[in-house]
Parts: C-alpha cells; structure tokens; sequence
C-alpha cells in the first residue's frame, strides 16, 4: 500500500504522525511512504532521516494525499478539503461528533475516515487517546511547579521542600491516567501528594503502589473542601465518559485558597471540574481568579511535541500496520476495536455517536 504522511497545517501543531522508526517498519513490510518534506521538523526529525530508511520524501501536500492511506495528526483543514478523493483511507484524530462541515466534506468526498480517539478496546480504553493523557498528567505538575515559582505570579513555593522546610502539597483529583501520571511526578518531585477518585479501585491501586508516600482520599465535597484550602497545586483530572466533566471546586471555593496558588485542570477539554476554568492556548496560557493562577490549556502535549509524536506513533502504527498490510475490511474483521474507529465509509457515517450527535443517518 501506499502511505502518506502530510506536514500538519494547524496552528501550533508540531506533532508528526509517522517516525522514522514507523517507516522503517512500513517499508520493511513491503509498503511505499511517502512523507511531505519538512512534515517531521517541528518534532526534532529531519527529512533526511526519513530518507535514510527508505522512505520517500515529497514536495507537496498533493502528492501525498494521492496515497492509499493517510496518516495525520489533526483533523484535514479546509485548505486539505481539495485533496481528499472518494475511498481513500484517512487515519487520524477528527473529533467529528461537534464538527458538521468536516463530516459533510468526509462524505460528499466518500473519504473512509478512521478517528484514533474512537478505537475502543474491549474494556472501554481508547488506546489513542491514552498517551496524550499520560503526558498531560505527566506536565500537570511541571507546569504548575512552574507558575508557583515568584516570578510567575505564584506563592514561592517549591514543591520539593527544601531540609527543614515542609515541601508543597499537590491535590489531584480523578485517579485515572492523568491523575496517576501527575501522582507520579509529584510523588518523584518529592512534593506532599493528596490524590482523590470516586472509584475505590483506584485508590486501592495507587495505595498498593505508593504505601505512605502519598495519601488517596475519596472524592466528595467534603474531602475536597478540607484538602484544596492549603494546596499549593491543585490538579483536575477528572472524566466522566461522553459528558462534560462534574464540577467538583465552585468559585467560592476558589476565592479562599492561598494567593499563589496554581490550579492546572486539565479535564478543561471537557468543560474542566473547576467553575472559573476556561480554556486556554500555548500563546497565552494563564490567568488569575481571586489571586489564583489558572492554567487550561486544551492542548498540553502540543508543548511538548517531539515526545508526544513518539508516545502517539507508538500507540497508533501497529494499527496503521494493520490497515495496511491486510486492508482495512480485513483488518477491521479482526479487530473489533479498530472496527469502532470508522467514522465514514462510502459517503454514510459509521459511528453511532457521531450520526447522533450531528442527526445524521447511520
Ligand atoms: P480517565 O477516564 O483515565 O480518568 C478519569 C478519572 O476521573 C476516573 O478514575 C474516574 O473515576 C474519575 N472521576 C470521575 N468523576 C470523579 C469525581 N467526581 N471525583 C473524582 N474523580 C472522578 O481519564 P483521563 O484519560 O485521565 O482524562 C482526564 C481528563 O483529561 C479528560 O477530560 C481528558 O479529555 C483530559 N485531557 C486533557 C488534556 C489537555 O491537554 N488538557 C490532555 C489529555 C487528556
């Protein structure tokens, strides 16, 4: 097969979906790669690099949208509309459910359109969406770290203590994959870490994992209350599958914790769990409320894109392998889960929640 790998157009996006490692794999097993010059480049990769493995490197948008199969990051912009072409495969994220003019264009071009974030495992995991999650909790802490520092508008706090001085204190609350990957760089930072769930299970497991390092608390108003009034960082992990996230720290709330204080809420793509929340960019990515520094940047692993580009590559190319090497009917048979990532096939919409969502027929 024939696949294509175009430079990402939106703003701010430096993430590139195939690496090299990817299309040494891809021509290894047989296949044609081609990779638009300069696509790698806001990840640290040269083109050269690319070549170097067999791939080929090609001038124009166009010729690697005259693939088989397209391999993308973000969503085809309006300026990439020209160039998708009746049953051609494209595979990336698209986030079609509030986007009625790309789903129309996907099937007036009878593009077969598989979205990462719908490939679903058996047990409801979303395999794509897991590793941009594990590096925004990962990042949480960073960047909260960073804004409670003096000269960025923070109380002074490091949250790592110093000998004789108590170190910051960090509330997570969700204990899924953000909030563990944030448990994990707090608890390594040294920081005085509280961690909050709904679901025993993950306590249970962060408890086994972590004894008395950290301290896991059940997530409810009251323990919320008691805990964010003296957190130096406060972070939002929470979701609640196909909602908008529960809205756990009211204003008032907000308005009694210490000046200085960071919350970084990261469920913010969702609507986040704090009420004076509101998404923010890369560009400009804080604001205060009652003297307390907001961070809801909706894109967090884009600050970081040459590990998000591995993290996401790793995830998506045994599928891309999949689609390839067997076609994507063959592949889909055998794969229940990448089954659940079709959005569009032949002009129709093949995902239940997008065709309700948008009141078109499935
Ligand atoms: P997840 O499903 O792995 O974990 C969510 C956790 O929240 C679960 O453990 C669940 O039990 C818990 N929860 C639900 N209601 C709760 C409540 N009332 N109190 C405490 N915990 C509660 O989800 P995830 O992958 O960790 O993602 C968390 C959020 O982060 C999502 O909204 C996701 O879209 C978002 N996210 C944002 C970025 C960004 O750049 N801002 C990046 C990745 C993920």
């Amino acid at each position: 097969m024939r696949i294509g790998v175009p430079t990402e157009i939106k703003t701010h996006e430096y993430r590139v979906a195939l690496t090299p490692a990817g299309a040494r794999t891809l021509v290894e097993e047989g296949h044609r790669v081609l990779v638009q010059a300069g696509a790698g480049l806001g990840s640290g990769i040269a083109d050269g690099e690319y070549g170097r493995v067999g791939a080929e490197v090609v001038g124009t948008a166009a010729e690697v949208f005259a693939a088989d199969l397209v391999v993308k990051v973000k969503e085809p912009l309006p300026g990439e509309y020209d160039l998708l072409r009746p049953g051609q495969i494209l595979f990336t994220y698209l986030h079609l459910a509030p986007a009625r003019e790309l789903t129309e264009k996907l099937l007036e071009r009878e593009v077969t359109a598989v979205a990462y974030e719908t490939i679903e495992l058996a047990d409801g995991s979303l395999p794509l969406l897991q590793p941009m999650s594990e590096i925004a909790g990962r990042m949480a802490v960073q960047v909260g770290a960073h804004y409670l520092q003096k000269e960025n508008g923070g109380r002074g706090v490091l949250l790592a203590g110093a000998p004789g001085v108590k170190p910051g204190k960090v509330l997570v609350v969700g204990a899924g994959t953000v909030g563990r990957n944030a448990v994990r760089i707090a608890a390594g930072m040294g920081a005085d870490v509280r961690v909050m769930d709904v679901s025993p299970a993950r306590l249970a497991w962060l408890d086994d994992h972590y004894g008395n390092r950290i301290s896991t608390l059940m997530s409810n108003s009251q323990n919320i209350e008691d805990e964010i009034l003296d957190a130096d960082l406060f972070i939002g992990a929470v979701l609640v599958a196909g909602a908008r996230a529960p809205r756990l720290v009211g204003r008032e709330l907000v308005a009694r914790m210490n000046p200085g204080s960071v919350i970084v809420d990261v469920a913010v793509d969702q609507g986040g769990c704090v009420e004076t929340i509101r998404p923010t960019t890369h560009d400009d990515p804080v604001y205060e409320v009652d003297g307390v520094i907001h961070y809801g940047v909706a894109n967090m692993p884009g600050a970081v894109s040459r590990t998000s580009t591995f993290a996401l590559t790793n995830s998506t190319l045994p599928y891309v392998q999949k689609i390839a090497g067997q076609g994507l009917a063959g592949a889909c048979r055998k794969d229940e889960a990448l089954r659940k990532g079709v959005n569009t096939l032949g002009g129709v919409v093949r995902s239940k929640p997008v065709a309700d969502s948008l009141g078109l027929a499935f």
